[in-house]
C-alpha cells in the first residue's frame, strides 16, 4: 500500500499551508470565538480559498472545476483544519450539493453557475429531534399535491443549515414503507421559505449549525426525488434514505480527516512550545515525561491519518468503504480529543488560556466524534463488518 502524496499534491500541500498560515491562523481564534458565521462570511472565506480547490475543486474540468480526487480534497480539508477546523467544516458542508448539482442536468442548469463562483451554500438535513443515531426513526413527511410536494417537519443539528441556499432535506413520502418510501427534498430557502433556530455548541463555535422547521413547506415536483435514484458512485439503484446512507462513507471519512488536522495542530504547536518552555533551568522537552505524551500524541496522529487516506483511497478506487471509514471516523475522532487534550496538559495554565489556540483545538475535537454517527454507531458498524450480526437496524 502507497500513501504517499503524488508530487503536485505535495506542492499544492505546500502552497496550500503557506496561504493559511499567513492569512488564516492570525484571525481563527477571534473571530471562531464570535459564533456562527453569516452566510457572507462564509462566501468571503470560499471565495478567499477557492484558487486553492475548495469548495468546487472536486468539480469537472468541463465546469470549470479543477477535477480534484477525493484525497486532494481531504487533503486540503486537513490543512484548512490545521488552521481552523471549523471554518474547514463549514466550507466543506457548504459543498454538499455540488456533486448533485454536476450529475443532474435540472440543478446543473439552476445551480452550477452560483457554484462555479462559490456562491451556493448548501447542507443535507437528516437528524431530529428524536432521530438522532437511529435515523430511520424521523418522521419528517412529504407528501404530493398535484404538482408540487408539502414537506412537513423539524430537523436539527444541521451544519449551514442557517446559512444554506439550498437543503437537501431527507424525508417520508410513504409512511407505509418506512425508509424505503424516503424521498430527498432539496429545499431552496428564497422560493421555500422556513424558520430556524441557531444552535450554540462548545467548540466549532463559527460553524453555523441550526435546527430547522418546516411547516407546510411547498417544494416544487422536480425538487423532490422519490423511489429510486442512482447514487454511490457504484451505480446502484438506492432509495433516498439508503443513498444518504451510502453518502455516509465519505462523511465519516471527512470527519476523519478534520479530526487529523485537529491533532496535527496540537501536535506542532505543543513541539513548539516544550522547545521554548523552560522549568528546573531546561526546556521541559528535556523532560521524559513530556517525551512520553509527544511521542502518544504523534503516533495517535500518525494511525489516525494513515487510516483516514486509507479510506479515502478505497473511495478514489470507486470501492466501498464502509468499514474504512467507520474505522477511520472512531479512530481519528477520538485521536483528536485525546492528542488536543494531551496538548492542553503539556501547555500548564497557558493550556486554558482563551487567548491561546490550544483551548480552541480541545472545544473543536469534543464535537468531531458525534456528527455522522458517533464512535459508539461506528463500532457497531465495525462490529457488524466483523461479525456479520447487526446490533441495530439501520442501514
Ligand atoms: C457539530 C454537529 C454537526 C452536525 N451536523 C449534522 C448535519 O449536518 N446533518 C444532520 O442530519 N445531522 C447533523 N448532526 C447530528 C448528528 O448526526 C447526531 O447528533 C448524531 O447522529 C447523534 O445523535 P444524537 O445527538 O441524537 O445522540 P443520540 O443518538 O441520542 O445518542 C446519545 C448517546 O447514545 C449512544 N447510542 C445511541 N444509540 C446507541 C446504540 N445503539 N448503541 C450504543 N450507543 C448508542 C450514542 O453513541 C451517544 O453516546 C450534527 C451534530 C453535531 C454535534
Amino acid at each position: 500500500m502507497d500513501f504517499e502524496f503524488t508530487d503536485e499534491q505535495k506542492q499544492l500541500r505546500k502552497e496550500v499551508r503557506q496561504f493559511l498560515e499567513k492569512e488564516i491562523a492570525p484571525i481563527a481564534d477571534e473571530r471562531d470565538a464570535k459564533g456562527a458565521l453569516s452566510r457572507q462570511e462564509l462566501v468571503g472565506y470560499i471565495k478567499m480559498l477557492m484558487p486553492f480547490g475548495y469548495y468546487n475543486g472536486m468539480m469537472p474540468e468541463e465546469f470549470g472545476g479543477k477535477g480534484y480526487s477525493n484525497t486532494t480534497m481531504a487533503m486540503l480539508i486537513e490543512e484548512l483544519s490545521r488552521v481552523w477546523s471549523g471554518l474547514s467544516a463549514a466550507i466543506w458542508i457548504a459543498s454538499t450539493l455540488n456533486g448533485m448539482v454536476a450529475a443532474l442536468p435540472v440543478f446543473r442548469k439552476k445551480y452550477l453557475e452560483r457554484v462555479m463562483a462559490g456562491e451556493l451554500i448548501s447542507c443535507g438535513a437528516i437528524t431530529e429531534p428524536d432521530a438522532g443515531s437511529n435515523a430511520a426513526a424521523m418522521r419528517t413527511t412529504i407528501v404530493r399535491k398535484g404538482d408540487h410536494w408539502v414537506l412537513n417537519g423539524n430537523k436539527t443539528w444541521i451544519s449551514d443549515g442557517s446559512v444554506a441556499d439550498v437543503l437537501n432535506v431527507l424525508a417520508i413520502a410513504d409512511p407505509g414503507d418506512g425508509t424505503m418510501g424516503s424521498a430527498m427534498a432539496i429545499v431552496e430557502r428564497a422560493t421555500t421559505p422556513f424558520e430556524h433556530r441557531e444552535l450554540h455548541k462548545i467548540g466549532w463555535r463559527a460553524f453555523p449549525t441550526a435546527e430547522l422547521f418546516f411547516k407546510d413547506c411547498r417544494v416544487p415536483d422536480d425538487h423532490v426525488l422519490s423511489g429510486t435514484i442512482s447514487s454511490g458512485g457504484d451505480g446502484r439503484s438506492r432509495t433516498a434514505y439508503e443513498a444518504m446512507m451510502a453518502d455516509f462513507e465519505k462523511a465519516r471519512s471527512t470527519m476523519a480527516v478534520l479530526g487529523v488536522g485537529v491533532c496535527q495542530a496540537a501536535v506542532d504547536a505543543t513541539i513548539d512550545y516544550v522547545k521554548k518552555r523552560e522549568q528546573f533551568g531546561r526546556p521541559i522537552g528535556g523532560f521524559q515525561m513530556i517525551q512520553e505524551m509527544v511521542a502518544d500524541m504523534i503516533m495517535d496522529t500518525d494511525a489516525a491519518r494513515f487510516l483516514t487516506y486509507r479510506a479515502w483511497q478505497r473511495i478514489d478506487e470507486g470501492k466501498r468503504a464502509r468499514l474504512e471509514s467507520s474505522i477511520a471516523k472512531a479512530y481519528a475522532c477520538e485521536a483528536a480529543v485525546r492528542v488536543a487534550s494531551r496538548a492542553v496538559e503539556i501547555h500548564g495554565a497557558m493550556g486554558i488560556d482563551e487567548n491561546h489556540s490550544i483551548h480552541r483545538y480541545l472545544r473543536d475535537a469534543r464535537s468531531l466524534p458525534i456528527p455522522d454517527g458517533t464512535t459508539q454507531i461506528q463500532k457497531l458498524v465495525i462490529g457488524r463488518e466483523a461479525l456479520g450480526i447487526r446490533a441495530f437496524h439501520q442501514e
